[in-house]
């Protein structure tokens, strides 16, 4: 009597980032039947679609201090826009955009939407890993690791191993690894397994931004929601409550510019936010001496020239690459870019 043949075992991965691109990466693979096991180094996924959130006094606060908004131009994308808003968990910000090149804010009348996270930026992302986690078959298994550091990437006779830095976390061999990290992230873990990949994320110059959050007593009399700064050392300054599903004490965005922030990338935050709320001060901003301000610096914010690669995909080596930084450097980039990775996994396009 011969024996049944074994059926071929689930397809397993390992996704190392909980972003947008990790997010529409894993989603393809599991609905195509994959186990995906997803890790990220943060308490919390959705990378810099990302939202600081304070119980100080006098009530709690909040602010987006990545991503401000996001646009949907591909048909596929704005599909999956759609799904959000119908699940609330995105909306339209219908706000008053400005510019200011130095002479006062000049309202902005453009057609472009631009949706945000309801009831902060992170909702669409971590929505979609409340999904996924809660997926039944035919829909593949999807463990989202977080607060778990990927530090190497092993090849071993049955796939690869994951090292994490945090001790006690299991990694059963996988048949492939995608990386939907911020280019500078990757290379350190491509170079000794793949130095065509590494030399790769390499070639993508990521760029810092300091942001400050700032808390205001009362509302500010600025005739803009969202402004984009020509002038000084601000690029971007937005009303944080004027963004819809919002509520809680008036909170200010501020984002310096890029050419600003590296050249201040390794300034003590406190010297960081008393020049960036002196620059706001002088659009019209609040006096600084009577505003609560938290800095965050981001070290890897956009990147100077995007590439347009869309992904990266060893199909030998079972290793892959996506993220913002390969697919036009934004929201809607990360997005396009894991699912055109997961399209490559699958065979579904030739690599
Ligand atoms: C200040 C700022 C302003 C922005 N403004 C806009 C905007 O207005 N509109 C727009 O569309 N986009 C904007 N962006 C860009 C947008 O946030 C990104 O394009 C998008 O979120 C990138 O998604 P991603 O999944 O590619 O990467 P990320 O969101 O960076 O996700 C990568 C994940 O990898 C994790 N990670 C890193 N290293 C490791 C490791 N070793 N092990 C495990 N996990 C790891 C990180 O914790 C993170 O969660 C802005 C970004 C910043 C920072």
């Amino acid at each position: 009597m011969s024996a049944a043949p074994r059926p071929d075992p689930v397809p397993r991965c390992a996704v190392v980032g909980a972003g947008m691109a990790g997010l529409a990466c894993a989603q393809a693979l599991a609905a195509a039947g994959w186990a995906v096991d997803v890790f990220d180094k943060s308490r919390g996924p959705a990378g810099r679609m990302s939202t600081r959130r304070g119980d100080g006094a006098p009530q709690p606060w909040q602010c987006d201090h990545g991503a401000q908004y996001f646009t949907a131009r591909d048909p596929a994308f704005r599909a999956q826009v759609q799904h959000w808003q119908h699940a609330g968990v995105a909306a339209l910000w219908p706000a008053r955009f400005a510019r200011h090149d130095g002479q006062g804010f000049e309202p902005l009348h453009t057609p472009l939407e631009r949706f945000v996270g309801v009831p902060r930026m992170t909702a669409p992302v971590a929505h979609g890993w409340q999904q996924l986690g809660a997926a039944q078959a035919p829909h593949g298994r999807v463990q989202l690791h977080l607060q778990a550091t990927v530090q190497a990437l092993e090849p071993g006779a049955a796939g690869w191993s994951i090292v994490c830095a945090e001790p006690g976390l299991q990694s059963a061999p996988y048949h492939a690894v995608l990386l939907a990290l911020p280019a500078p992230q990757a290379v350190p873990l491509l170079r000794p397994v793949a130095p065509a990949g590494a030399v790769l994320a390499a070639s993508a110059r990521m760029r810092g931004c300091w942001a400050v959050m700032v808390r205001c007593p009362a509302p500010v009399p600025l005739p803009c929601d969202g402004a984009f700064i020509h002038t000084g050392p601000l690029r971007w300054v937005a009303r944080d409550r004027s963004k819809p599903g919002r509520s809680g004490p008036e909170t200010w965005l501020l984002h310096a510019t890029a050419h600003w922030s590296e050249a201040h990338l390794e300034d003590a935050a406190e010297d960081v936010t008393a020049a960036l709320l002196q620059a706001f001060a002088a659009l019209g901003g609040p006096d600084p001496a009577g505003v609560q301000a938290t800095a965050h610096r981001w070290r890897y914010a956009d990147t100077e020239a995007p590439l347009t690669a869309g992904c990266w995909w060893d199909a030998h080596a079972g290793l892959g690459l996506c993220g913002d930084w390969l697919h036009g450097g934004k929201v809607e980039g990360a997005w396009l870019s894991g699912r055109a990775l997961a399209r490559h996994v699958l065979g579904k396009q030739p690599a």
